[in-house]
């Protein structure tokens, strides 16, 4: 059996997760776990060596299932490696350091952890009250999530505008940050009003490239705002194609908004956005692999692409108790991915530096990309995009004049 390459790899260790041997000194060496925002964040951040880059992933070591991994990571000679038990196969990785702005202060005194993290090379931040799905009476949480649980105890309940802006020239002054990530779950009325302060702000202040993950708004129009403000990335959390599995896990979204209003959302803004800018979010592992395939490709007709979550029973979700999946499914689904990207041409991977470990994007995928004409002619033509884009992103990424 021929070795993994390195997202083979990053599906096995999320599926799977992984044993810490005691040489490891990981509270010296690794970035500590952050359990916030849905907390899919919570494992062991690392980095793999690949074939076209180095791929990130968050690999579970606190839940249940991990403890019995047949992967285990051990340190010898200042080194990090990946063993698996049962087949010796071993691999090289490395663990990326804890930033030194996690220790620092806001002006305002806050502790700039509890503001943002890295997930990845990214900043993620919860903007936002907790989700009120979670405070409804029963909870109508997504059965996954365990924001509710998270927000207001690891992270700040409220961020200020400046805590953020601050928190994010640290992380881009001191840890390269490109991108900043923001999400929230539903707030009501409110819609997504509230991340207009902190869009403007970043873009003004900071100068980074900036995504938004929200609820999906019913009046479209609020969307041309979000684009004239110069956001450069959309997601929508839709999680299920299957209709019962949306209807059983989701019951918030079910109840307030339906399906149908992620896809309209999603089609709205990959249009205005145009293609590669704006993603569709879903689940592997939960519902049937061939609603799994039918998402990929309906996210992908409308020129989005896919960001697909590993299924993770979180602790303090509903569905800790589930089973994780089976990396050979889940290599099926990542296949799928890269496929379809490629059979799209969708620009992958074309902006700097924006590695999310959480989830296997869609340009680690490409390693799972069989050889032949079609393959080289797609990475190439994304080698040429990524050049042809880089005055573009530059210039992106220089504070903006005050509006
Ligand atoms: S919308 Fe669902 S996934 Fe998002 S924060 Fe609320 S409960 Fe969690």
């Amino acid at each position: 059996m021929s070795a993994m390459n390195a997202c083979e790899l990053e599906i096995d260790l999320q599926c799977l997760g992984l044993r810490i041997d005691p040489s490891c000194t990981l509270e010296e060496d690794a970035r500590s776990f952050s359990r916030t925002r849905a907390g899919l964040g919570s494992g062991l951040e690392l980095t793999i060596p690949g074939q076209r880059k180095e791929i990130w992933v968050n690999v579970p070591v606190v839940e249940e299932f991990a403890k019995s991994s047949p992967w285990v990571l051990r340190k010898a000679a200042g080194s990090y490696r990946v063993r698996h038990e049962l087949t010796d196969e071993e691999h090289l990785v490395h663990v990326p350091r804890e930033p030194r702005w996690y220790r620092s202060k806001t002006g305002a005194g806050t502790l700039m952890s509890r503001v943002g993290v890295l997930q990845g090379t990214y900043l993620g931040i919860y903007i936002e009250e907790t989700c009120a799905f979670w405070k409804s009476d029963p909870g109508l949480q997504c059965h996954f999530c365990t924001s509710g649980v998270n927000v207001g105890k690891e992270e700040e309940a409220r961020k200020t505008v400046d805590d953020v802006v601050e928190t994010a020239l640290a992380a881009k002054a001191e840890s390269g940050v490109t991108f900043v990530h923001f999400n929230s779950g539903f707030q009501g009325e409110r819609d997504i009003d509230g991340v207009i302060p902190f869009v403007t702000a970043l873009k003004e202040r900071v100068g980074v490239l900036v995504g938004v993950q929200m609820t999906p708004s019913r009046h479209l129009e609020k969307y041309d705002r979000l684009k004239e403000l110069g956001v450069d990335h959309l997601s929508f959390c839709y999680e299920f194609q299957n209709p019962e599995f949306f209807a059983e896990y989701l019951p918030g979204k079910q109840k307030v908004f339906g399906q149908q209003a992620f896809f309209d959302a999603m089609d709205y803004t990959a249009k205005l956005w145009g293609p590669g800018r704006v993603s569709g979010e879903i689940i592997a592992g939960i519902e049937p692999l061939e609603d799994t395939f039918a998402a990929i490709d309906r996210i992908v007709s409308v020129g989005a692409f896919p960001t697909v979550c590993i299924f993770r029973p979180l602790p303090g979700s509903k569905m800790a108790g589930y089973p994780p999946p089976r990396p050979e499914e889940m290599r099926q689904v990542f296949r799928k991915v890269a496929l379809a990207c490629r059979d799209a041409g969708l620009p992958v991977g074309i902006a700097p530096n924006i590695e999310v470990s959480l989830v296997v994007q869609p340009d680690d995928a490409l390693e799972l990309l069989p050889g032949g004409l079609k393959t080289t002619v797609y990475l190439a033509k994304l080698k040429a995009m990524k050049a042809a884009a880089k005055p573009m992103f530059k210039s992106l990424l220089k504070p903006r004049a005050r509006s």
